[in-house]
């Protein structure tokens, strides 16, 4: 028996044959995830113009110092600012504008006293004339209620590193900026590929003999969970002109990576392999890890290329372990897994290989109790749909008794209260 591939040098391996994809100019609409390739810097002021913070009057300070309720300071209305406007009527002492919430200071004015704080509230009344004099109950302080020039963004400030993952606050402020295209790392496309005389797709009915593709729609929905795009190639039969047509049309996708299921497993002479070595360079190798033994890697014409196995439940292990972090990568982005801590509800007997068990996890107090899903068959894609992570004995462990605390991988972004 030849030695089996620890899954931690596989992922390495492969990892050694992947570079980060160039970078695309795209519209801000579709940058959201995306990874910035160069850092951006503001060549504005934000806000660009002294605003009011509040609906009021614009002011001179000095003119109301002494205000309140009592006493208040009677000022001249000489201009209206609504906003959107640019005004040019220059506030002398003894006078005020009336402003909005986003209007430009006037000249000459440098505060603002709050519409509360005096006798001309517009807003309770049908029209909103400008009234001639305005009665100021509150003394303000030069700045009150003024939103500076360039308080939220100096011109010249970096905004975003290169490398960051575009979040909504930041397509936000680059709109706010007039930045409204942006160099992203382009997005993986990835090519699937099903082969097996069993297979038919998915609207097609079952006759004798037959089951259904899963495997091309689950490692195309896994690779859009990874923001790649995906290129679902029509089944290939056993048949070698079938297989051989199939990747042939794969490579004509201009895929990123290219990922077939089954016919990789050691032992079988399968025409998928044949395929392969026509096409490129390809290792077999056998991975201590179950599900997902058999695994093929390598580059079909330059782009590379994984065998995974066919089993569904083998699939979706093997590419969380294998192809999640190629995408990642080429993405450009870090490839963190969100894992927990769970105890395992029963004992376990495990062949030594690292074991991902599809577990339920379920509250105790502040700690997680995980149940197995029923069957562990590598088959039996149920197990995936009722998990909610996969509990993980590591190599070399062959018993776990009942309470063991074992890492979990979470395949949901929440754990129901039970
Ligand atoms: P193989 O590697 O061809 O021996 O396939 C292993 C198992 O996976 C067999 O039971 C196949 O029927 C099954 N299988 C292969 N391809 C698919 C697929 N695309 N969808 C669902 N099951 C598959
Ligand atoms: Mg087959």
């Amino acid at each position: 028996m030849t030695d089996l591939l620890n899954v931690d040098d596989a992922i390495e391996r492969i990892l050694a044959a992947v570079t980060t994809l160039p970078a695309e100019r795209v519209p801000l609409t579709t940058a959201l995830h995306r990874v910035l390739t160069h850092s951006i810097y503001s060549d504005i002021n934000l806000p660009p113009f002294a605003n009011s913070s509040m609906d009021g009057y614009a002011v001179r300070a000095a003119d109301v110092s002494a205000a309140n309720a009592n006493t208040p300071v009677t000022l001249r209305v000489v201009a209206d600012i609504p906003a959107g406007s640019a005004p040019t009527t220059v506030i002398q002492k003894g006078e005020a504008a009336r402003i909005m919430t986003g209007a430009p200071m006037p000249e000459g004015a440098d505060a603002v006293v709050p519409v509360e704080q005096t006798d001309s509230d517009w807003r309770d009344s049908e029209e909103a004339t400008l009234p001639e004099t305005v009665q100021i109950y509150q003394a303000v302080t030069a700045g009150d209620y003024v939103r500076p020039v360039g308080e939220n963004v100096r011109e010249g400030q970096q905004i975003l590193d290169a490398g960051t993952i575009i979040r909504p606050q930041d397509i936000g402020m680059l709109a706010a900026l007039g930045v409204g295209q942006v160099d992203v790392v382009r997005r993986p496309r990835v090519a699937i590929i099903s082969t097996g005389d069993e297979l038919v797709d998915v609207d097609m009915p079952l006759t004798p003999g037959k089951i259904r593709d899963s495997n091309s729609y689950t490692i195309a929905a896994l690779a859009m969970q990874y923001d790649a795009d995906a290129i679902r190639l029509p089944i290939a039969g056993d048949t070698l002109d079938e297989v051989r047509e199939c990747f042939q049309q794969a490579l004509e996708s201009n895929p990123d990576v290219i990922i077939s299921s089954a016919g990789v497993s050691v032992g079988t002479f399968d025409v998928v392999r044949t395929v392969l070595n026509e096409l490129g360079e390809v290792n077999f190798w056998r991975v201590n890890l179950r599900p997902g033994k058999p695994l093929a890697f390598g580059n079909l014409q330059k782009r590379p290329f994984f065998g995974l196995p066919g089993n569904p439940v083998s699939v979706m292990v093997t590419f969380d372990l294998f192809v999640r972090p190629v995408l990642l990568k080429l993405a450009g982005k870090p490839a963190t897994v969100p894992m927990v801590k769970a105890a395992t509800a029963v004992a376990m007997d495990s062949d030594g290989r690292r074991s991902y068990i599809r577990v339920k996890l379920v509250k105790d107090g502040d700690r997680l109790i995980a149940q197995t899903t029923g069957t562990q068959s590598s088959g039996a894609l149920m197990s995936m749909v009722m998990a909610d992570g996969l509990l993980i004995i590591p190599e070399g462990m062959t018993h776990v008794p009942a309470g063991t605390e074992l890492p979990v991988r979470l395949l949901r972004d929440v754990i129901a209260e039970n």
